[in-house]
């Protein structure tokens, strides 16, 4: 067993604290919201993660959880930084939290003994370095010189939102970098039963059959770093480039969801992250292709592939008001009801979600938006000045309207029976944002069916 602190308790860290618990470590989660602490030490996740309140609840009794460096940090053998990184308007990282966490876990390690301090937050590459540098002013501000007595290593993370709990405990592959031997000695004891899959699984999530252990990728820090900006700056240009080909399909009168199957049979290419639509949004991709751009700029290095993705992608989020212009031909007046708001499904996270600069657009061009998400309308109240009526159903939001957009892909609209949506608009128009509706049922409901490189008739 391993004494592990986690700084920052949002979809990462709450995600990695009860990974931990369940596979046999003691946790100390700690965050400066008091709301967030408060809400974890009664087994409650602050954000809707599917299962995640099941496996703190069940892992509770390994698990503290405070607001208080001077608690947590001097106990533990491992401190994981996993605070947010959001984009600065020139597209580098914030780095302000990382900084804040690392001057505190400095002023806080245990002088008697050696401690790894873990950075999981999403970093441009050369951070490991500057965390250390921090680490190391405040610790020798407040115990004197740090030799020896800390290591910082890289382990990014690479779950995602809506399935968190199972990518954390079935991980395709862990990726560390560290340049100290004690250090990839602590990570691979730290990491022993996730690598053998060697704990019980909770009956909510079971493990797949396919996952028997999980690869373990050892290497430097620069490189671990660099490998998370990859993954993401591929994941999303495999999206725009389908974006793309899906713009030519329609123009030609193809079908790209058949033509994203056959190339995604090809093995070397792969079915997934291919499914044209608005696009991708979160608090990763945009973020992430934005910082690995300014990291390239630094050295003078263009990367014209990551920014075309990101070109692409934005203009998706346009298409739709196109769509709608085409077959509305006039906006101003018109009431467009919007499925799903948060970027993806089963999370509330609107970070940089489609929804908003859709629900935007739209208003500026003088359309009233109504919206109806499963989960991320208190959140979208919150967070979102905009001027958009939320309502409780899908029908709700169909009844009277001049349009539809699905924009997340949500289950509950993916299964929905269409034809009392059709029944109840004042003209049965329905963009799929996502190609994620079954065209021929949902015009034989009595809907205009529009999709993305989707023929119109079927
Ligand atoms: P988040 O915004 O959900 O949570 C960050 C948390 O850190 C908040 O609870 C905040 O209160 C806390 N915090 C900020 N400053 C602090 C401080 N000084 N001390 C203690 N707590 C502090 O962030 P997230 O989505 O979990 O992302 C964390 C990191 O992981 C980011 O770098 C992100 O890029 C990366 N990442 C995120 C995902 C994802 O799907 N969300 C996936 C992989 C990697």
């Amino acid at each position: 067993m391993v004494d592990v602190a986690i700084v920052g308790m949002g979809y990462v860290g709450v995600t990695t604290a009860a990974t931990l618990a369940h596979i046999g470590h003691r946790v100390y989660g700690l965050d400066i919201d008091v709301g967030r602490i408060e809400l974890l030490s009664r087994g409650k996740a602050p954000f809707y993660e599917p299962h995640l309140d099941e496996l703190l609840a069940r892992n509770l009794e390994r698990m503290h959880f405070t607001t208080d460096y001077g608690e947590a940090i001097p106990r533990a053998d491992v401190v994981f930084i996993a605070v947010g990184t959001p984009s600065l308007p020139d597209g580098r990282p914030d780095l302000r939290y990382v900084e804040e966490a690392a001057r505190e876990i400095g002023r806080h390690l245990n002088a008697e003994r050696f401690t790894l301090v873990i950075n999981k937050s999403t970093v441009p590459i050369g951070s490991g370095n500057w965390v250390e540098a921090h680490i190391r002013r405040s610790f020798s501000e407040t115990h004197g010189e740090a030799n020896g007595r800390f290591a910082v290593a890289s382990n990014p993370e690479f779950l995602r939102e809506g399935s968190a709990v199972s990518d954390s405990l079935y991980p395709d592959r862990i990726v560390v970098g560290a340049d100290d031997p004690r250090a990839r000695e602590i990570l691979r004891k730290l990491y022993a039963p996730l690598v053998a899959q060697d704990f019980s699984p909770p009956e909510s999530v079971p493990r797949p059959e396919h996952v028997q252990t999980v690869p373990y990728v050892e290497t430097d820090t620069a490189t671990a770093e660099l490998v998370k900006y990859a993954a993401n700056a591929f994941l999303a240009l495999k999206i725009s480039f389908i974006n793309e080909i899906a713009a030519l399909a329609e123009k030609v009168g193809a079908d790209i969801r058949d033509v994203a199957r056959g190339i995604g049979l090809d093995r070397r290419i792969g079915t997934s992250f291919l499914q044209a639509g608005v696009g991708w949004g979160g608090s990763c991709f945009p973020k992430d292709t934005a910082a690995i751009l300014a990291t390239g700029e630094e050295y003078g290095l263009k990367m014209p592939i990551v920014a075309a993705a990101r070109e692409v992608n934005f203009a998706q989020r346009k298409k739709v008001v196109e769509k709608l212009l085409g077959e509305l031909k006039i906006i101003k007046g018109k009431t467009i009801g919007l499925l799903g708001l948060s970027f993806k499904p089963n999370t509330d996270d609107l970070r940089d979600a489609p929804a908003y600069d859709i629900a935007r657009e739209l208003l500026e061009k003088g359309a009233f938006v109504r919206a109806y998400d499963p989960v991320a309308i208190p959140r979208a109240q919150r967070e979102w000045n905009l001027d958009i009526e939320y309502r409780k159903s899908v029908l709700d939001v169909a009844r009277g309207a001049d349009a539809l957009v699905l924009v997340t892909e949500w289950k509950e609209f993916t299964e929905l029976d269409w034809t009392e949506v059709a029944r109840v608009m004042r003209t049965p128009v329905l963009i799929d944002g996502r190609n994620a509706l079954p065209g021929k049922v949902v015009q034989e409901a009595g809907l205009r069916y529009i999709g993305f490189g989707v023929p119109a008739h079927f």
